[in-house]
């Protein structure tokens, strides 16, 4: 049985950021000059990550998903993968990437045991793509989503993060692709980290989902997974769907069923919220299997009931930036 937090939540998915580093330079998650790297003496190792992963599933948590940063940099990661989905009781591992180096490892990532994937999106314009990314990767990326495809990975969810004046005239063609492909296309309110920033660049879920529908009616389409944050819907006869995530405007804390621990093995139970328990700390000490399990207990018991972003400064709620958290 997965634990409950003072909600009646049940958290059953954990996320691991596994490294803070990335090959690319999104304006929405990052600066320019990128964040200063953590020395890699105070990244939690493979076997850290490991052993956390098996405690988690231990306590009943059975979704892992790993991230970053891009997941993908971290060197070796195929074996952290393939030792992650061994371990008894897990029921999925699944990866959120870039899609920067899913050409080359698509397959590898399939053979280790990974079915679901999450795959960043922004824009079909390469331009467009560099001016976003700081990088001119657009062509590896659409690289990576065909590989992963070939490969058989299902679903293949994309991601685009919908800002204003930016990528807002893109959410038709990205939309259209379901209807080509069997891609689960999910538009995600863009999260600021500055006040102002959220006046000029942010678009509703609601404004979103009435620009998708302006292109042929929707219907609603089943969840993939019941408590996640998407709303989900498609186009008559099409074979991929379209997802709506809306953390600001329709916050989605009352089914929220998560954890994240960070690269420097940071646990927070709440994206927004600055609270983590230092499990780095606590493993490098030497802590015995049950003295990390209370610790990570006693931190889903105090799991905040719901963020604050719509009401507060957001720049507040956000202490680090998502490349740190993973998202
Ligand atoms: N590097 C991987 C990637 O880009 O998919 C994984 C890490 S990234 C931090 C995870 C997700 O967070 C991505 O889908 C990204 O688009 C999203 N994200 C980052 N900053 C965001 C923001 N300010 N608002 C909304 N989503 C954001
Ligand atoms: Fe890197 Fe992902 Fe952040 Fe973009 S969103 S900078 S790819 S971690």
């Amino acid at each position: 049985m997965p634990p409950t937090d003072a909600y009646q939540r049940r958290i059953d998915y954990l996320r691991f950021s596994i490294t803070d580093r990335c090959n690319l330079r999104c304006s929405y998650c990052m600066p320019q000059e990128g964040v200063a790297k953590l020395d890699h003496e105070y990244i939690l190792r493979y076997e850290e990550i490991l052993r956390l992963a098996r405690l988690a599933v231990g306590m009943g948590i059975s979704k892992i998903r790993l991230t970053g940063g891009e997941p993908l940099v971290r060197r070796d990661v195929l074996y952290l993968c393939e030792n992650i989905t061994r371990i008894p009781g897990l029921q999925s591992l699944s990866l959120t990437t870039n899609g920067v180096l899913l050409a080359e490892y698509a397959e590898g990532l399939f053979r280790a045991g990974i079915k679901r994937i999450n795959i960043s999106l922004d824009t079909l314009n390469p331009e467009k793509f560099e001016a976003i990314t700081r990088r001119p990767f657009f062509q590896k990326v659409w690289e990576g989503i065909e590989a992963a495809r070939q490969v058989g990975f299902s679903p293949i969810k994309l991601n685009c993060v919908v800002m204003r004046g930016i990528n807002d005239d893109e959410i038709e063609d990205l939309a259209r692709l379901t209807l080509r492909y069997p891609f689960h296309m999910r538009f995600i309110e863009f999260m600021p980290f500055q006040p102002e920033e959220q006046k000029r660049k942010f678009l509703s879920a609601d404004e979103i989902l009435r620009r998708v529908e302006g292109i042929a009616p929707l219907v609603p389409a089943e969840s993939v997974n019941s408590n996640g944050p998407a709303s989900y819907y498609r186009f008559e006869g099409a074979p991929g769907k379209i997802g709506i995530i809306s953390p600001i405007s329709h916050h989605f804390c009352h089914s929220c069923n998560r954890l994240r621990l960070t690269s420097d093995g940071k646990l927070r139970t709440c994206l927004f919220s600055s609270e983590e328990t230092d499990i780095l700390a606590l493993l490098r000490q030497g802590a015995l299997d049950a003295e990390i399990v209370g610790e990570m207990r006693r931190a889903i018991a105090r799991k905040p009931e719901r963020h604050t972003l719509d009401q507060d400064v957001l720049r507040k709620c956000i202490s680090r930036p998502m490349v740190a958290i993973g998202g």
